[in-house]
């Protein structure tokens, strides 16, 4: 057996340390599939579990990086054959199991999606965990019944990775897209993605009345706290909000008005533990309803070496669209 390139987290007297190392092959986890990883991409998780900002890592040594593309190597298991093509998110790795930016991964099989036909890898990752957890936003809000006959969407963090992709999908189906951006540098950006309407966060960022005027049918909201809170006050009678994220923190400020005077819905998204049926169905839909063009504006690419800088800036909201990292 042999090592492999890998970016290690290890703990340390205080927090912990990343470095890009060699990591022995006799380490890697229980798992019945062994990947070549090709493509991972760069999460907001991924900015925590390499800075230390937060307690991400649970288990030392860790390999950091929530999701990957690649070809299997190896497998026991009956579903999956070398040469596969396959895509993995979630599901604990970079944080309980050794995670994606490395050269190889071991995994369950169960947890693996088999790349979408006319996807590449480095498409896959281009969408990456962000893009996905945006389309299962964009399915629970049509699952919820909303068309776009109802009224505008509203798209929180929008010109972040989960904005973007959420930003394009929502377009694409119809709906009017309001984006909501720290970055007004940025509109031209959101306007190409779809966005029919910039508005500045600072708009959502106040405390939150009970109720407020009714601005949207629903949303994607991909930064929680106050945001969230105001997003849910000013959704019209029987709307939605799809929430995902904690970009400006993990507090809701709300009240119950909004549920039980507009019978809005909160609609929870969780990437990690998604079942591997709505899993396969996200991958369908976004091998044909993300545009091509559209995913190569917001992609940017690094290499391994970069990960662990690009990590901090990622936390500082100063990454557009989505970042992809190149293992091999
Ligand atoms: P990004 O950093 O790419 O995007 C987050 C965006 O939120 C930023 O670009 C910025 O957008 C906005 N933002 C950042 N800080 C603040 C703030 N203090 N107040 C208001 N807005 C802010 O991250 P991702 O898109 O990868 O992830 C977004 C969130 O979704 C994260 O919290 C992440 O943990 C979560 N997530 C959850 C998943 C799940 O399974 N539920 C899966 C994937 C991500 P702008 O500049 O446009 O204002």
């Amino acid at each position: 057996m042999g090592t492999f390139k890998a970016i290690r987290i290890d703990k340390a007297e205080k927090g912990t340390t990343a470095a890009l190392t060699q990591f022995d092959e006799a380490e890697l986890m229980d798992g019945d599939v062994t990947v070549r990883v090709e493509w991972s991409t760069l999460n907001y998780k991924d900015g925590l579990a390499v800075t230390g900002k937060a307690p991400v890592v649970r288990r030392f040594p860790m390999i950091a990086g929530i999701d990957f593309s690649g070809t299997v190597e190896q497998s026991s298991n009956p579903a999956w054959k070398a040469g596969d093509k396959v895509i993995a998110t979630g599901w604990g790795m970079g944080e309980t199991h050794l995670g994606a930016y490395a050269e190889k991964a071991r995994v369950k099989g169960d947890w693996l999606v088999k790349l979408p036909e006319g996807m590449s890898t480095r498409d896959a990752m281009s969408i990456g965990t962000a893009g996905y957890t945006a389309m299962l936003s964009v399915m629970a809000l049509q699952k919820h019944g909303l068309t776009p006959s109802d009224g505008p969407m509203v798209v929180t963090g929008a010109a972040g990775g989960v904005g973007s992709v959420a930003v394009a999908l929502l377009s694409r189906l119809g709906f009017h897209v309001i984006a909501s951006t720290g970055r007004v540098a940025e509109a031209d950006y959101l306007k190409k993605l779809g966005a029919h309407e910039i508005i500045d966060r600072n708009e959502l960022s106040a405390p939150a009345k009970p109720l407020a005027k009714e601005r949207w049918a629903g949303g994607v909201d991909s930064v929680g706290s106050t945001t969230l809170a105001n997003l849910l006050s000013m959704t019209k009678y029987r709307g939605a909000i799809a929430a995902c994220g904690l970009a400006a923190g993990m507090d809701l400020p709300s009240s119950v008005a909004p549920f039980i005077l507009r019978g809005v819905c909160l609609l929870g998204i969780d990437s990690v533990m998604c079942p591997i049926e709505l899993r396969k169905q996200a991958w369908a839909r976004l091998a044909s309803e993300l545009d091509h063009r559209k995913l190569s504006e917001i992609t940017q690419e690094i290499g391994l070496t970069d990960v662990i800088e690009a990590g901090a800036k990622i936390l500082a909201g100063q990454v557009r669209g989505r970042i992809v990292v190149k293992i091999l």
